[in-house]
């Protein structure tokens, strides 16, 4: 059984609204992954079989490695054709946002909802939504995956006839990918009952897995085994362990966005580290990507040193500044937990006298 896990007054009011409005535009964040495009896509399709007029936009470019997701090229980019764009959200008397909790996570389409007069609706699963910016907050922190809600929100609107195939395919796709095809984040029964729901409307779930987890250019395998073999640093007495990769590396082996996706996971098998630090420099900034294990937070420290956030698990942000000071603020953060571990450590001993 799947239960209704969301408010069911909020799915009433969901579906007054979505029945008053006439163009809606759903959005997802910068960057788009798998669960962010999966969703916007599978929910946009849903409510187009519904009667509606529907435009998905993102903020930038959906990875090259994505194009495969059913109804991609419909997709209108802000960064690409900003006025189609604009018009779409100006135009927009309701907009869905899915897989980001605060609007500047959608750079300058954030701004303009800001300023729209539509209705705002938030599905997402991240941690701490803003406040006073969305009409309706579909919250869930402890979701697999933004995709996950979307079904459940069908499901208990009693609409999941309208669930066919192209829309299996893109859930699927932000299910599988939100959760490394699920060996993390999704400790409950409940997400496979969903996976069952899927796989009744045929997503081809095998096509999708290669496609969307298993898909790489030469030049990434090999950047790839060049970072794992030359440029990861192991701090086994913290558990963690850092990759840097500098634009002329990432030029050397002609980088294209996508090309590192999943590479920020792989120490994790080493059983001496439960957490991850991958840097890669883009021209004016350092992107961060963050993952762990158990309860180690990594949204924090995301929070506090990177100007980003995420999950428990799985996190990430931006830095502004050279890569060198990007690495020695790493240092410093292991310096401040060990310190806070000596501390501690202290603490204890106190109490134990
Ligand atoms: P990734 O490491 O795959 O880029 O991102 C993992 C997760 O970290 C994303 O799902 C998102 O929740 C979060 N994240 C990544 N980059 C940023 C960022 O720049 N700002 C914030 N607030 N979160 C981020
Ligand atoms: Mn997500």
């Amino acid at each position: 059984m799947i239960s209704n896990i969301i408010d069911s007054r909020v799915i009433a009011r969901m579906r007054t609204m979505i029945d008053g409005a006439k163009n809606i535009a759903v959005t997802c964040h910068l960057s788009p992954d798998g669960d962010a495009i999966g969703s916007s896509l599978a929910l946009a399709h849903m409510l187009q079989r519904l009667g509606k007029e529907v435009q998905v936009v993102t903020p930038d470019m959906v990875p090259r490695s994505l194009s495969f997701v059913p109804g991609v090229r419909t997709v209108v980019v802000f960064t690409k054709t900003e006025l189609r764009a604009r018009y779409v959200l100006e135009h927009a008397d309701l907009i869905f946002c899915l897989d980001f909790n605060r609007l500047h996570r959608v750079d300058k389409v954030g701004e303009v909802i800001g300023q729209s007069s539509a209705r705002r609706v938030l599905i997402d699963h991240h941690l701490s939504p803003e406040e006073g910016v969305f009409d309706l907050m579909v919250s869930e922190p402890d979701a697999s995956s933004t995709c996950e809600l979307v079904f459940r929100v069908f499901m208990q609107m009693g609409l999941l006839s309208l669930l066919d195939r192209f829309a299996a395919q893109c859930l699927y796709t932000g299910m599988m990918t939100d959760t490394g095809n699920f060996t993390y984040g999704n400790d409950s029964a409940e997400v496979y009952e969903i996976v069952a729901s899927l796989m009744r409307r045929h997503p081809d779930r095998n096509r999708l897995y290669k496609l969307a987890m298993n898909t790489f250019s030469a030049d990434s395998v090999r950047l790839q085994g060049y970072a794992l073999s030359q440029k990861m640093e192991l701090y086994p007495d913290m558990g963690v362990a850092l990759i840097v990769l500098t634009r002329d590396e990432l030029t050397r082996y002609n980088y294209r966005r996508g090309d590192t996706e999943g590479l920020v996971n792989k120490p994790l098998s080493i059983p001496e580290v439960n957490w991850v630090v991958y840097f890669r420099e883009e021209c004016d900034y350092v992107k961060v990507s963050c993952r762990s294990e158990g309860d180690f937070a990594v949204n924090t420290i995301c929070e506090k040193y990177f100007n980003g956030g995420g999950h428990l698990n799985a996190a990430g942000g931006e830095f502004y500044g050279t890569m060198d000071e990007a690495v020695k603020t790493f240092h410093s953060i292991l310096e401040e937990m060990k310190e806070n571990k000596s501390t501690e450590n202290k603490n204890e001993t106190d109490i134990e006298r």
